[in-house]
């Protein structure tokens, strides 16, 4: 081969192997970007983001391996923007949405964090800003909530201020003491001035097209609340799986959340929106106007826990609804324990409860105290430890947070919203005060007394399902002594109780099982027993709550 062919070859050579570097890389940059991500794809952007993000978490000061309850090392190594599977149904990206105009439809997006990794809270708000539209997006609002590293919010600002430039605005705040979740999320709604809230936390990855759909159901109906459907992030592998789309939100007479089954009218399909009597979870989406009308979180609860089932009892309650839009995916970190401690509330050791316990508990107490009405016995029923929290607020404070909108009481919730959240209980069948005319049945240092049925301690009482005891909070019992005598007595065990302390019901009557006579108030104040005479007002005794039997 002569020497001019021989460099003509070579020639080609590098050019085909320059080509097929440059078409290498095309295909890799293809890989890592979805389509819709339009700012972070061009190389200019992406290689400034890499140097960027690379230097930022190197900044990322040493903690054990458990710190965060998630793999921080394996999130170092990923990319800033990762592409994700796309987890939602095929005809969501087909679909027509209705959007609103730009101009009316401005989004301001909440993100309270504290001790979160650097990585895992730059893709967050890198996957944010490029997966959502710019027309919609007018703001993030970023809040430390008093995290160790004390750097991080200012070196954060740089960066994000280098790569986006001036869209979104960004707000950073620090809190130099630790406020928790929920003051700062009202806090960045405060501040906020879009006319829409996202409340976000701050481990999760948008999927592509998360915004419109949820847009589309709030353009509809403003007195709406909507969330994401949440895929869930494993938080060893990071891997990003497909949510559950049979699921809705819901919680329990503890005020636990819990998935519920969704329930599916005739012909309607998966991937339709649908009302969930609780959100999926602290992710969801609102009008601003509309959170303002409703106060936003209850101010009363504290640091983290509990806000986001207040926040769905006060929406149905008073005129809104929720929807879950499986449309709309938005993938998070599903940690299995907290990775944060809880400030010391009050003297919590005093009860052997741990500070996280105490918070959360303190918080549903207010919850129950506000929206559940009478039912809040069996709150107190399931967490009697909850009876002994201070909550140092009155009355008129507990029932300011419904200032302004007319709302239901809880009954029409469990009606209308939660219907599954049936009366039921395993252990008792009846609950709470116990009333014979006007009058309810209240004991006071071991004397049986009927009094008025509005003060302020009034006795609550149990009637056991299989024992047939009814018994006080203090373990005390109603018992018969000497064929005839009422009293309260230490609740017995085993055959003991069948002669002394049974009761059987009739209608509305209680029949003592060892005398087979009925209880009565023939005096108007005065418990005794006497023979069973039906349809008598006087041994005609009410529960504030009849259970029905556990059905799972
Ligand atoms: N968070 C906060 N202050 C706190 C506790 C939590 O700002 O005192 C943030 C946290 O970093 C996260 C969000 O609130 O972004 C929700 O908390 P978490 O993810 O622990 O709740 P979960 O998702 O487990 O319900
Ligand atoms: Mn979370």
């Amino acid at each position: 081969m002569s020497g001019g062919r021989r460099q003509r070859l070579l020639l080609n050579l590098c050019v085909i192997f320059i080509l097929a570097c440059l078409l290498l890389q095309l295909t890799v940059l293809r890989a890592t970007f979805d389509d819709t991500e339009l700012d972070l794809t061009s190389d200019l952007q992406h290689d400034y983001l890499d140097v960027e993000w690379r230097e930022f978490i190197a900044h990322t000061p040493e903690q054990p391996d458990t710190f965060f309850q998630y793999n921080r090392q394996l999130s170092d190594k990923l990319a800033a923007v990762r592409s994700l599977p796309m987890t939602r149904h095929d005809s969501c990206n087909t679909r027509n949405y209705q959007l609103p105009h730009v101009s009316a439809a401005q989004l301001s997006v909440v993100i309270s964090f504290h001790n979160e990794a650097r990585s895992i809270l730059l893709r967050t708000i890198c996957t944010l800003i490029s997966r959502t539209s710019h027309d919609y997006l007018h703001e993030l609002i970023i809040i430390d909530d008093c995290s160790d590293d004390a750097e991080l919010l200012v070196s954060l600002d740089g960066i994000l201020r280098r790569i986006f430039h001036a869209h979104p605005a960004f707000i950073f705040r620090r809190n130099r003491q630790r406020r928790g979740l929920i003051w700062s999320r009202n806090e960045g709604a405060r501040v906020a001035s879009g006319h829409y809230l996202l409340f976000l936390d701050s481990h999760c990855e948008v999927n592509a097209g998360w915004l419109e759909p949820l847009l589309d159901r709030l353009a509809l109906n403003s007195s709406r609340a909507v969330s994401p459907l949440l895929d869930p992030i494993d938080p060893e592998t990071l891997s990003y799986l497909a949510g559950n789309v049979l699921l809705k939100g819901g919680f329990d007479w503890s005020l636990h959340f819990h998935w519920l089954p969704r329930q599916f009218a005739d012909g309607e399909r998966a991937e339709e929106a649908y009302k969930s009597p609780a959100f999926a979870g602290g992710i969801m989406m609102i009008s601003r106007e509309w959170f303002f009308k409703l106060l936003g979180f209850n101010p009363h609860l504290q640091i983290w826990g509990g806000e986001s089932i207040e926040f769905a009892i006060k929406l149905w309650l008073c005129g809104g609804q929720i929807e879950i839009v499986p449309c709309s995916r938005i993938g998070h970190i599903f940690r299995s324990r907290h990775a944060f401690e809880f400030p010391a509330q009050f003297e919590e050791q005093q009860q052997q409860l741990d500070t996280a316990q105490a918070t959360y508990l303190r918080n549903s107490k207010i919850i129950a105290e506000s929206w559940l009405d009478e039912y809040k016995y069996l709150f107190y029923t399931l967490k009697p430890a909850a009876k002994q929290i201070p909550l140092n607020l009155s009355q008129h404070e507990l029932a300011s947070i419904k200032t302004g909108q007319r709302c239901q009481r809880f009954d029409w919730f469990l009606r209308h919203v939660q219907p599954d959240l049936k009366v039921h209980n395993a252990k008792f069948s009846a609950l709470g005060t116990l009333r014979n005319e006007d009058r309810c049945l209240h004991v006071e240092e071991s004397q049986l007394l009927l009094v008025s049925c509005y003060r302020m301690e009034i006795t609550q009482w149990r009637l056991h399902r299989n024992t047939g005891q009814l018994s006080t909070g203090h373990k005390r019992c109603l018992g018969v002594l000497n064929e005839s005598q009422l009293s309260m007595q230490p609740c017995l065990v085993g055959t003991l109780i069948n002669h002394t302390q049974r009761w059987q019901r009739r209608d509305t009557q209680l029949l003592h099982a060892g005398t087979h006579l009925c209880l009565d108030n023939p005096l108007k104040n005065q418990l005794a027993l006497s023979s069973c005479r039906a349809l008598a007002a006087s041994q005609s005794f009410q529960f504030a709550l009849e259970m029905e039997a556990q059905t799972n």
